[in-house]
């Protein structure tokens, strides 16, 4: 959990994060976002401030004009009135958002999005979430479940999505779909060598050999040695960094031709891979594109405080907007 006091000018005051704990439940994950939230609002007053309102974010279904956190798989949240929680624990008015909502929400107000009025904010990690934000507000659905640019199907044949269907964009171009493709890949070319140049052993020094290491046993690769190993011309990674570059490239086409941004803003560990993602994407976007204007590229600028920064911006908005 990332934490912050953030003063009504954006500007962070005070920072802290927290383990989130999933393993212990739900209902200890809640008391902890309780607990972090009370402790931050009396630092905030032995510090001499006054806290005026608080912002929450959460991943998964969050129905923001309820304030309750409809169902987030990676916390086991089911319906839970977290605002109303919040509010009552803190004595003070509470935003719930979602958190790549949030992040976008921020980018947009204070990031790489800044002066631009019409933003998607991509998120690449582990999975893959946008929000499309319109004056430095986004929209979240009728259901909250806006956005959801991972689940739409880019490879009728590919791997099987987290949600069940298989060729969903998140399944072959997130950072974890990345290493699990080039892993499968390289263990399979290291029992046939020949046809393909195989990894060596990851950790194993600077220099990338481009012949065989059948010794990979157990190691599993991520998209940054990924994106590394492909840099140095090595070939099966630089074939698993072409295809999932293509299929974003396919996913960021169709969200343009849908929502025609100025700008698209791409955050997430994927991004942090810099000009190896953003030179090969920025062509593969170009190719795809043909009445709709290519929008600009830039990567995020608030790195993972996005999220918390947004959750302090929309907080400032309920006052204004109650
Ligand atoms: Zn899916």
């Amino acid at each position: 959990m990332k934490c912050a006091l953030v003063g009504q000018d954006g500007a962070v005051v005070h920072a802290e994060r927290h383990p989130t704990g999933a393993e212990r439940g739900p209902v200890a994950v809640v008391d902890t976002i309780l607990d972090v939230a009370q402790g931050l609002v009396e630092r905030a007053r032995a510090a001499g401030r006054t806290p005026v309102a608080c912002g929450i974010g959460v991943p998964g279904l969050v129905d923001q004009s309820a304030g309750v956190a409809v169902w987030s798989a990676n916390l086991g949240l089911r319906q839970v009135p977290l605002r109303e929680l919040v509010h009552a624990r803190t004595g003070l008015p509470t935003a719930l958002g979602h958190d790549v909502r949030l992040g976008g929400l921020a980018e947009s107000r204070l990031g790489a999005g800044r002066g631009v009025g019409h933003v998607l904010f991509v998120a690449v990690g582990t999975g893959i979430a946008a929000a499309h934000l319109v004056g430095g507000s986004a929209t979240a659905g009728a259901h909250g479940a806006a956005g959801e640019l991972g689940h739409i199907l880019v490879r009728p044949d590919g791997p099987r999505c987290g949600c069940g269907r298989p060729g969903c964009l998140e399944a072959v171009a997130s950072a974890s779909a990345i290493g699990r493709r080039y892993t499968a890949l390289a263990r399979s070319a290291a029992h046939s060598p020949g046809d393909l140049d195989v990894p060596a052993r990851p950790g194993g020094g600077a220099a990338i050999p481009r012949t065989a290491d059948v010794s990979l046993g157990g190691a599993t690769f991520s998209a940054a040695e990924v994106a590394d190993r492909a840099a140095a011309g090595e070939a099966l990674a630089g074939q698993v960094w072409r295809e999932a570059v293509g299929a974003l490239a396919d996913g960021l086409a169709t969200a343009q031709a849908l929502f025609d941004v100025e700008a698209m803003v791409i955050g997430g560990g994927l991004a942090r891979a810099g000009a190896r993602l953003f030179d090969p994407l920025r062509s593969a976007l170009r190719e795809r594109i043909t009445f709709h204007r290519e929008p600009r590229l830039v990567a995020a600028a608030l790195g993972d405080e996005a999220g918390c920064l947004g959750a302090a911006l929309l907080a400032l908005d309920i006052l204004e907007r109650p």
